[in-house]
């Protein structure tokens, strides 16, 4: 079985900072991802609020985090991991039938957008539903959308649709966005995107795709359909912590609990980024706690130091 000092599950920006650091700290370190390296940000079209960087793409930045990494010797391994365990002050990591073990280990496993659980939803998922707007928005090119939410990701990814779609109808449930102030000003600004606040989705309906949406007016309680052949949906994000459950403490929405150190409630466990309890979730802030957790892991693996 190979033995490694650090292996971190998750190459999103939190788990490639944390390797880029620890392999800089002469850790011998593991990086495993089940699916492209980079992460959410890996499918967010621009980035443009992290620091001295300026306007980015997603894909351009990781790609770039991933090469520095590889500079300083983390390895980067692809495999879905199946198994996460603690035994005897060590860890166990399954992936592709095989067994790696490590002395500290990062979990930086971040998050997945979250399902509306409306009828149609599953029905048509990859058929005109969507939760990425990177990967499926060029397929409504002068055609009409749907985006549901209110926070940021709902916000920022009907402005990027509207480079495609003839218009970007915006669905959520309240009048007040949850977004930062500069996103609601664009999207209330743009003449591509009608806002239906106040409103919220009921089904979805179609037959080979979505033909379209049973939206409820929740001032007047009318109902009414749109017509749309794709929608969006941005709703908030939980944690991909399933394989952590019964290893480490979680709390009630799944997101793992740390200190200021990235110190999990278990010796030699840390958490990094997105699925870990925090209040701001951003490419800057997941490269910090990478940083932080590897500094962390280099302290207890070289000088067993928690
Ligand atoms: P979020 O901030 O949690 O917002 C979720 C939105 O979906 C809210 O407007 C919420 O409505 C709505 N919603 C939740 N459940 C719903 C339901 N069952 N039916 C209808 N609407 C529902 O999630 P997010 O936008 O995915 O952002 C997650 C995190 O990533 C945030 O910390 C955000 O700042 C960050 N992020 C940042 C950027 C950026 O800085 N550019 C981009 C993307 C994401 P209510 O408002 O009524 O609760």
């Amino acid at each position: 079985m190979e033995a490694y000092d650090l292996i971190v599950v998750g190459a999103g920006p939190a788990g490639l900072a944390a390797g880029l650091y620890a392999g800089r700290s002469r850790l011998n370190t593991l990086v495993m991802e089940s699916m492209m390296p980079g992460g959410q940000a890996a499918v967010t079209d621009a980035l443009e609020n992290y620091p001295g960087v300026g306007l980015i793409s997603g894909p351009e930045l990781t790609q770039r985090m991933l090469e520095q990494m590889n500079e300083f010797g983390a390895e980067l391994a692809t495999g879905e991991v199946t198994g996460i365990d603690a035994r005897d002050g060590e860890f166990f990591v399954v992936a592709g039938g095989e067994e790696r073990r490590s002395r500290a280990l990062i979990a930086a496993m971040g998050t997945r957008y979250r399902r509306l659980g409306v009828p149609g939803e599953n029905e048509f998922a990859g058929r005109g539903v969507s939760y990425c707007a990177t990967c499926d928005g060029p397929f409504y090119k002068e055609q009409e959308v749907a985006v549901v939410g209110g926070g940021d990701s709902a916000l920022q990814e009907a402005l990027f649709l509207t480079r495609f779609a003839s218009k970007v109808y915006l669905i959520h449930r309240r009048d007040e966005f949850r977004a930062v102030p500069v996103l609601g000003e664009r999207v209330r600004a743009h003449d591509s995107i009608e806002c239906l606040c106040s409103h919220v989705l009921k089904s979805i309906k179609g037959e080979s795709g979505v033909d379209s949406l049973e939206l409820l007016n929740k001032k007047t309680d009318e109902t009414r359909e749109l017509a749309v052949p794709g929608v969006f949906i941005f709703i908030g994000l939980e944690p991909r912590t399933d394989l952590l459950r019964g290893v480490v403490e979680l709390d009630e929405a799944g997101f793992v609990p740390t200190d200021q150190d990235m110190k999990t409630n278990v010796r030699g466990l840390l958490a990094a980024g997105d699925c870990r309890v925090k209040a701001l979730r951003q490419v800057s802030t997941a490269v910090g706690d990478g940083a932080t957790a590897a500094f962390t892991a280099y302290r207890y693996v070289e000088e067993g130091e928690w």
